[in-house]
């Protein structure tokens, strides 16, 4: 028999730094008896990279891994560019500990509960929401946020819209690893240029301090569905391949995998009746650089101040909770939009344009390649943005005819010589 539901105010699924950053929000601002469900808290990835200034803002400076004052773009061909900046704008951060220090001070609020299960059903009737967890516990609550990340719960069970893209990610921490100054240096952390060798998404190369290396490569593709084979394969090759980052990988000792989806192209609607949905789950990571660390965080605390405005007006109908939906657009909508735009464009050039990309980066100054990573700046108008999709499908259209015209050559040439052959043989 199931047993009858637990209430509370507010319902969080997903203890990823969306969920808990909403938690905290909500905490600091009403009343609201909050549950928060998952099984465990902060399990996304192990140790992700993020600006400094967003580790000061949200008080995380205790999960944070290593500092970086230099920031390079490396392509698989080898052209790199490297900028340093006065101080130490990029952090690498323990995701699981910035995960327990959100968790923590949401504890300080009265009203929360950390459920530890799963959710594994919803419906909705007239007071609000039956959300059922494994075992036969349900818990009911008039507002529910989901945070469930790349598990798109809410968008299951209720058949909404989920994003469009999946970066695919796998690497390894290394420890042990011999660092010189000459190769990389403790401070400065890579991104490495796409290849379809490695990986159209590109690569990670973070030095986590003390020996440790977190190395890493990742496929983009439009299916949610994580390929375990296809991008072990690739990260296998560029630790063997991509100098000269394999040579100091080989001396080092492999150890923890890290690995993981994350949805990229922001769906719609973030906000529904009694619902909001926050982090990874809508794909609100940037769609040109797949960080989600930053979005999580300042989303969730967006979405947490607008659930604890609604609840103290008991209030939850979308029209409430769509202001959002408009302090998300009018931070992001632009830059998103043009991520989006470009991104089955910019995932499928080769390294020989990811090539160049490094080499042009190295005319930019430091503060345009940071603002670049960050804000997708400079942002290209829309004229020019249409023109260079254009240019891209005429190329792709060209190269197709291209192929076409060769392999038909390549057969019709094979038929002739079988047939001048047999004509000669006869
Ligand atoms: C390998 C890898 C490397 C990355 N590197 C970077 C990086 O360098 N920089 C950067 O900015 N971003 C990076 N990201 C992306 C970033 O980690 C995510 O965008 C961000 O963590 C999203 O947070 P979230 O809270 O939305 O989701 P998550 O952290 O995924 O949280 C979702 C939570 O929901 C829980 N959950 C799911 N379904 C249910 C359910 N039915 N019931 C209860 N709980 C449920 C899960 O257990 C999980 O804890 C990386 C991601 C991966 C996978």
């Amino acid at each position: 028999m199931p047993q009858s539901p637990e209430s509370f105010d507010i319902a969080i699924i997903g203890g990823g730094l969306a969920g808990l950053s909403a938690a905290v929000a909500i905490g600091a601002d009403s009343e609201a008896r909050v549950v928060l469900i998952d099984k465990d808290v902060g399990h996304n990835n192990l140790t992700p990279l993020t600006f400094s200034d967003v580790v000061q803002k949200f008080s995380l400076e205790d999960s944070v891994v290593n500092r970086y004052r230099g920031f390079s773009l490396h392509s698989s061909l080898g052209s790199q560019s490297i900028h340093y900046y006065s101080g130490f704008p990029l952090a690498s951060l323990d995701y699981r500990w910035a995960c327990y220090i959100l968790l923590t001070r949401a504890q300080r609020s009265l009203g929360f509960t950390w459920q530890r299960g799963y959710a594994t059903g919803l419906v909705k009737d007239r007071e609000g929401w039956i959300i059922s967890l494994n075992g036969s516990q349900r818990i009911r609550a008039p507002l529910l946020i989901d945070a469930s990340g790349r598990a798109h719960f809410a968008a299951r069970c209720l058949h909404l819209a989920r994003p469009r893209m999946y970066s695919h990610c796998y690497g390894q921490i290394f420890s042990r690893c011999q660092i010189t100054d000459s190769e990389l240096a403790e401070d400065i952390c890579l991104f490495l240029g796409g290849s379809e060798r490695f990986g159209n998404g590109g690569g990670w190369c973070y030095p986590l301090g003390a020996g440790r290396i977190s190395f890493g490569f990742a496929s983009v593709t439009d299916s949610p569905r994580y390929p375990l084979k296809l991008v072990r394969q690739k990260y296998q090759r560029a630790l063997r391949e991509f100098a000269p980052y394999a040579d100091i990988l080989a001396r080092g000792k492999p150890g923890p995998v890290e690995r993981g989806s994350i949805p990229l192209g922001p769906v719609r609607r973030f906000v529904c009746d009694g619902l909001l949905l926050v982090g990874d789950v809508v794909g609100q990571a940037t769609p040109w650089a797949c960080m989600g660390v930053e979005p999580a965080l300042v989303n969730g605390q967006t979405c947490g101040r607008v659930a604890a405005q609604a609840f103290k007006q008991r209030d939850f109908r979308a029209r409430v909770l769509r202001e959002y939906e408009t302090i998300w657009a009018q931070a992001n909508q632009r830059s998103y939009r043009q991520g989006t735009m470009l991104a089955p464009l910019q995932w499928t050039q080769g390294e020989e344009v990811w090539d160049k990309i490094a080499a042009s980066h190295s005319r930019l100054t430091p503060e345009e390649t940071l603002a670049h990573l960050r804000y997708n700046e400079p942002i290209r108008s829309l004229p020019i943005l249409g023109w260079s999709m254009v240019y891209d499908r005429l190329g792709r259209i060209r190269r197709g005819v291209r192929d076409w015209v060769r392999q038909h050559l390549r057969i019709w040439q094979g038929k002739h010589v079988k047939t001048h052959a047999r004509a000669e043989g006869s």
